[in-house]
């Protein structure tokens, strides 16, 4: 062979093995890449969002599965109680006896199946995620800063604080007509003005400031981002705590703001609204882009706020500045 003849084979050699190893990088960088993006497409087809919710679980209910999950130590819990009642009185919970929780506590202590337990596990599903986004972290360990001792219970807390009257009823839903037509988004509750605001959960001050409906108001965003609780109509000239802003990362039991009669203006700072009340609402977030338009999640507060009448702030006032804080902290561990 002569050497011409070497170099061309060999040459030859070269160009295949580049392209051969072309070829097997193209199609390993296709597989990642297209692989990658099938797995994400079916996840997305997998998690539907859930679009609506309408809670239900009466306040008799949530109460005595609460204090069943309590006296458990967190071993039954409450929310899948819920959900399994949600699905057996297909969300209707004028069918609600308290018996139905204690034979279900009964199947769950016997070690029943699942399968038994829940006669429609895709219902079941949908409630169990629904009322979870509604409820979860309701119920935690604490320690109280003076006794110091771990206990487990309620720490989410009354929207009004301790020792100050209120009144109220469900009004989720009634008609509203200041600047268009809509139901009532949130739970009115009626008290003085000045009457301390609580933040129910721990979170993040999403939102502080003017709104031509709710007039000063505050927007709380629960840590998990699926929970937005707002405040609206509070007091002229002081609505809020002057330690709290946009942004800042507060815990439950705090003292947010004050009761007043703003809103229903495009003014700032302008009381519009007749009777002094808080507007309390609470937004169910599954997905960011639920946050604001047409597929608001709200939910009744009716029952909720009953609940959260077991554990009241403690608030004191400070006599320099005429501010209230939250007397008796809770350090809570969960
Ligand atoms: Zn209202």
């Amino acid at each position: 062979m002569n050497i011409k003849l070497i170099r061309i084979l060999f040459f030859c050699k070269i160009k295949y093995l580049i392209l051969f190893f072309a070829t097997v990088l193209a199609c390993v960088a296709f597989v990642y890449f297209k692989g990658f993006s099938f797995t994400s497409n079916a996840e997305k087809i997998d998690k539907k969002i859930i679009k609506f919710v309408k809670f239900t679980p009466t306040f008799e209910a949530m109460n005595l599965a609460m204090k069943k999950d309590i006296e458990s130590n967190g071993n039954i819990n409450w929310i899948k109680i819920l959900a399994y009642l949600g699905t057996k009185y297909a969300g209707d919970f004028k069918k609600f006896k308290p018996k139905d929780i204690l034979d279900y506590i009964k199947k769950i202590e016997n070690k029943e199946s699942a399968e038994k337990i829940i006669q429609n596990q895709k219902l079941y599903n949908y409630y169990l995620e629904a009322y979870s986004a509604v409820l979860d972290g309701f119920l935690g360990k604490y320690k109280t800063k003076k006794e110091q001792k771990e206990k487990y219970g309620l720490i989410t807390f009354s929207p009004i604080a301790k020792n100050f009257f209120f009144n109220h009823y469900d009004d989720f839903g009634a008609p509203r007509s200041f600047g268009y037509k809509r139901p009532h988004l949130g739970h009115d509750i009626m008290c003085s003005v000045a009457t301390p605001v609580i933040a129910v959960e721990s979170g993040i001050v999403e939102a502080l400031g003017w709104n031509r409906y709710g007039g000063w108001r505050v927007g709380l965003r629960s840590k998990n981002k699926k929970r937005y609780w707002y405040y609206a109509h509070l007091m002229k000239n002081r609505p809020f705590n002057s330690e709290i802003h946009k942004g800042d990362e507060i815990s439950a039991g705090q003292v947010i703001g004050y009761v007043g009669r703003t809103g229903y203006s495009a003014k700032e700072n302008v009381n519009n609204i007749d009777k002094s009340h808080l507007h309390f609402g609470l937004q169910i977030i599954f997905d960011e882009s639920q946050k604001e338009g047409k597929n608001e999640i709200w939910v009744d507060l009716y029952a909720i706020t009953k609940l959260l009448e077991k554990n009241k702030s403690n608030v004191l006032r400070r006599k320099e500045t005429k501010e209230f804080f939250q007397a008796n902290e809770l350090e809570i561990l969960s």
